[in-house]
């Protein structure tokens, strides 16, 4: 047992290897999504890391009742002795002192304000932040401390933090990432079971866009042979900026370790007849440079077709191509997944 103040993440990762999920989530809360939260405390916020293109994370909860089967933070819930597939979804730890933390970090002289990349390894917004309101506190602490953030959802309950997203904006720089893999809707039911329908997705950006935040969408991960035809990926992008994004940017799904298992397992179970192609593709963590060149030459040309920057820095502010600018049409050949 762990008793009643909420354990440590390292205790819970230890109490589950002892005695597994069961037993060691003793306090674990059974909502009415049928996920079980657990409340932990953290011993620090902010996560520094390496060969990405920002030092620094911040992550409220671990595991994400979203569910993507895709989810390249799968992998993370293994740390902590959870499996990557049904317990990512279904068991979240919840940091209840990460303001906190977070505050007196924030507050040391060391602190340098670099730009805190926010959502890398569970969705900030995921339902249970309308309870929890970590996300919103988090964002408060990082205006106050004139801290740039780049935060990244699929959440459209993101637009309840409008007001904090935009002070932060004011007060230090903020750039809001709405993940919109594709429009199609078979694959979104498919993909992202838990995730709400890509149209309210991108509602939530053009009420994010049209309050004054830079906000746009990533495209990420398109998963071949299920987002990554020509028609989807033009559908996707079409609507993208007809929802007034100030950019997008794509990547192509990248399956490692514990999001590989999952991702093979539920291909297996659900589309078999997918399982050569998607096999022979991914041999590697990532499918073939070739493949992945192929998909970012559709994508740059879709994008220039449509006027959408390609930079999340837009230097001009508008994210739009100069009017008598022709757009080029998609020169894509070959491309069949
Ligand atoms: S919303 Fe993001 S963090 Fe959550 S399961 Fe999907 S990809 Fe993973």
């Amino acid at each position: 047992m762990l008793g009643t103040r909420p354990p440590t993440i390292r205790d819970i990762a230890n109490a589950i290897k002892e005695g597994g999920t069961e037993v060691a989530l003793a306090g674990a809360d059974r909502r009415a999504d049928e996920a079980s939260y657990q409340e932990v405390t953290c011993r620090s916020a902010l996560n520094r890391v390496q060969g990405m293109p920002f030092n620094w994370t911040l992550n409220p909860y671990r595991g994400c009742t979203h569910g993507c089967h895709y989810c390249f933070a799968r992998r993370y819930h293994s740390q902590f002795e959870m499996n990557s597939s049904d317990d990512f979804a279904s068991k979240i730890l919840v940091k209840t002192n990460l303001v906190d933390v977070l505050s007196r970090e924030l507050d040391r002289p060391s602190w340098q304000r670099e730009r805190v990349a926010f959502g890398t390894a569970t969705d900030p917004y995921q339902p249970i932040e309308g309870h929890y309101k970590l996300t919103r506190r988090s964002l408060e602490a990082l205006t106050r401390a004139r801290t740039p953030v780049g935060l990244i959802t699929k959440g459209p309950i993101v637009v309840r933090d409008t007001d904090v997203l935009l002070e932060l904006s004011k007060a230090a720089g903020c750039t809001v990432y709405i993940s919109v893999p594709s429009v199609d809707e078979a694959s979104w039911r498919t993909l992202e079971p838990g995730v709400a329908p890509p149209i309210q997705r991108l509602r939530a950006l053009r009420e994010l866009v049209d309050a004054g935040i830079h906000a746009g969408v990533l495209m990420a991960p398109i998963v071949p042979g299920f987002t990554s035809s020509r028609r989807k990926v033009e559908d996707t992008i079409k609507a993208i900026a007809d929802h007034g994004a100030r950019f997008v940017g794509a990547a192509v799904m990248r399956l490692e370790d514990g999001t590989r298992d999952h991702f093979f397992t539920f291909i297996e179970q659900s589309f078999p007849a997918m399982l050569p192609a998607l096999t022979r593709l991914y041999g590697r963590k990532e499918a073939p440079a070739a493949y992945r060149q192929e998909v970012q030459a559709m994508v740059r040309v879709l994008q220039e077709r449509y006027g959408l920057s390609r930079r999340d820095d837009d230097a001009n502010g508008t994210g739009a191509r100069p009017a008598d600018e022709p757009a080029p049409l998609p020169q894509q050949v070959g491309f069949a997944w």
